[in-house]
């Protein structure tokens, strides 16, 4: 074949007619060809990623999501069974494919109450982890009606988005984690009340996006870029959990049980009534009683409680989940060839501690890093390849940090 003659094999246009023509061992294709076929490439892996996700999924049966969970939470049973059913059942919507029977399985949105720090955002995390989707974490407090200073509860969506990378199609069945749920309560019991900015207002507006509607989302969020174009995201499989404490709601719980404000036991219909933890016998009425208005708790069908930290559950906090904290200090001195070791003593030391303060297992980190701030300043480039962390070496750092923070104040 002359020179002049060489054409692309996959179009048939002659060189001229090309930019570019790659030859190949018995082949040419132009540089038309090579981009229609590169479109081709990238349409056909985000279709086998969803294959993959789609396979995925449908793996994951939910005792198989628990014991995932379980490496990572401790404790906290209770939710995690109902959490794997409600993410299970709610991924299998995605999978449901049009039939005529025109049953239409309804998402299994999920609000969680329980005390700071027992692990509700642990939990969301987990599970957005587990599914290799993205996930966004937003505090209700931040969020107001439209018109009011703060944000618009689209920007939940932004957030949803930018954890997607902006891929539309991985942000559309993300998850979103409201924390703080509680503080969007309406504040007074007495629904006559025409005004309330803080609570009943952005309840509303949440709801629009809890009951799967297509919203306009500024990809930039926010009102500082009034010019930006609006971005459809539709929620309808977008897995939305809450979060609170509910500070108080134990005696709308206690109400309803009719019991008796003293003693520690207290029984109802026969049963015995574990005090300690009310929440435990919690139902969408005391949500109501408490301040969520019944839309917002209809849309949040799995109602699930947080059990308290006690002692034990600190304890294996510290040591037993894949990324326990003693076991990231434990790596992050090893990589200065140090081994370091806590005696049973100084853990029971640092739960104690941890359960003085009230910090919940949020506590726990802060403690640790009390503790072996001076190690981690003084022993790497030393000689030093060993630090055994006893009680008396915890207190004695603890006390010297909190004295020299009453010397910075006094
Ligand atoms: P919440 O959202 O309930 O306020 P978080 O999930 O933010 O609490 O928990 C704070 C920290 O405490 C987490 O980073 C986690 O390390 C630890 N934590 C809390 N509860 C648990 C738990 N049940 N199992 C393991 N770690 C926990």
């Amino acid at each position: 074949m002359a020179k002049e003659e060489l054409e692309c094999s996959f179009c048939g246009r002659n060189k001229p007619e090309t930019n570019l023509l790659i030859a190949g061992l018995d082949a040419h294709i132009c540089d038309r060809c090579i981009e229609q076929a590169h479109g081709i490439v990238i349409e056909e892996s985000k279709q086998m990623d969803n294959a993959d996700l789609s396979a995925e999924l449908v793996l994951r049966k939910p005792q198989q999501i628990k014991a995932f969970l379980d490496e990572y939470v401790i404790g906290q049973e209770n939710t995690k069974r109902v959490m794997s059913v409600a993410v299970y059942n709610h991924y299998k919507r995605l999978l449901q494919k049009p039939t005529e029977d025109d049953i239409e399985i309804q998402k299994s949105n999920i609000i969680m109450v329980g005390q700071t720090g027992t692990g509700k955002t642990l939990m969301a995390k987990t599970i957005a982890r587990m599914l290799n989707v993205p996930l966004a974490i937003v505090d209700a407090t931040v969020l107001t009606e439209a018109g009011y200073v703060g944000e618009d509860v689209e920007s939940i969506l932004t957030r949803l988005l930018q954890a997607a990378d902006y891929s539309l199609e991985k942000a559309e069945r993300g998850i979103v984690f409201i924390d703080e749920i509680d503080k969007i309560a309406r504040k007074s019991d007495n629904p006559s009340i025409t005004r309330d900015v803080s609570g009943e207002g952005v309840q509303q507006a949440l709801l629009k996006l809890l009951e799967g509607t297509v919203v306009n989302v500024p990809p930039k969020g926010g009102r500082k870029h009034p010019d930006q174009k609006f971005i459809e995201v539709n929620t309808e499989n977008i897995l939305f959990i809450a979060g609170g404490a509910f500070d108080g709601i134990d005696r709308h719980i206690s109400k309803r049980l009719n019991m008796a404000a003293i003693g520690y036991k207290a029984s109802y219909e026969g049963e015995i009534i574990d005090k300690n933890n009310l929440l435990q016998y919690i139902i969408p009425k005391d949500l109501k009683d408490f301040g969520l208005i019944p839309e917002i708790i209809g849309r949040l069908p799995v109602l699930t409680h947080m059990d308290p930290l006690d002692a034990n559950t600190l304890r294996a906090i510290l040591t037993e989940p894949k990324n326990a904290i003693v076991k990231q200090y434990v790596k992050l001195f090893e990589m200065d060839n140090i081994a370091l070791e806590f005696s049973d003593d100084a853990l029971a030391y640092i739960v104690e501690k941890a359960i003085e303060y009230k910090l919940g297992a949020r506590g726990l980190r802060s403690l640790c890093e009390e503790i072996l701030t001076d190690a981690m300043f003084v022993l790497p480039g030393s000689e030093e390849t060993k630090l055994k962390v006893t009680k008396d070496y915890a207190e004695d750092k603890l006390t010297r940090t909190r004295v020299k923070k009453l010397k910075v104040v006094s």
